[in-house]
């Protein structure tokens, strides 16, 4: 079987530790920077940064309509941080002029777990009953403040959702490729085919 090939939004943020993650697991990765390395892709991760310059250099570099094109059509996403402002249908605060793809139907406010210097790690229930333990740093994260109809929430910090999955969308507040933490790119990897 050859393994997925998963593209890396390359424009501005936390790229390389997402691509050696996917690479430990087995998968190729391309960094996405125009239009066309979008074709082929069988994943995608939208990695943290600052939500306001991705979304601009997306529209700058004309990567937005084929973004929301290849989600459109079931591409399986995985939104960190930053990844999952731009995914949000709402952005609470957003930048002056920012916005988002609007393809997971949730609100996010922007930094609710303070500013860089409450930069945390800690460790996650994921996914229900039995729940794994993630591990996940947050950084200037934000959270999900309204979770629309068939989203599901698969983990908490502070009591407050910092993760949810709808249909092949997967959204999270934090970073586990700064963790080494593989399980929630191994769960994209796991909606290929
Ligand atoms: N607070 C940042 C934003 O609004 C996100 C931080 C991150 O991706 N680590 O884009």
């Amino acid at each position: 079987m050859t393994p997925p090939t998963v593209g890396v939004l390359g424009l501005q943020g936390g790229v390389a530790e997402h691509v050696r993650l996917l690479e430990s697991l087995g998968a190729g990765t391309r960094l996405v920077k125009r239009p066309e390395d979008l074709t082929g892709l069988d994943a995608l991760v939208l990695p943290g940064g600052e939500s306001s310059t991705i979304d601009r250099l997306t529209r700058l570099f004309g990567l937005r309509e084929p973004l929301l094109e290849a989600i459109g059509s079931g591409l399986p996403v995985l939104g960190t941080c930053a990844g999952l402002i731009l995914l949000a249908a709402e952005i609470e605060d957003p930048a002056p002029g920012q916005r988002s793809l609007g393809v997971l139907d949730v609100a996010v406010a922007r930094n609710a777990f303070g500013s860089q210097v409450a930069s945390a790690e800690a460790t996650l229930a994921w996914g229900g009953e039995e729940a794994d333990a993630v591990r996940a740093a947050f950084i200037r994260a934000p959270a999900v403040t309204r979770v629309g109809h068939g989203v599901e929430v698969l983990a908490r910090h502070e009591e407050r959702v910092v993760a949810v999955r709808s249909g092949s969308t997967l959204g999270i507040s934090f970073h586990p490729e700064l963790t080494g933490e593989p399980s929630v790119h191994a769960e994209l990897l796991g909606m290929v085919g």
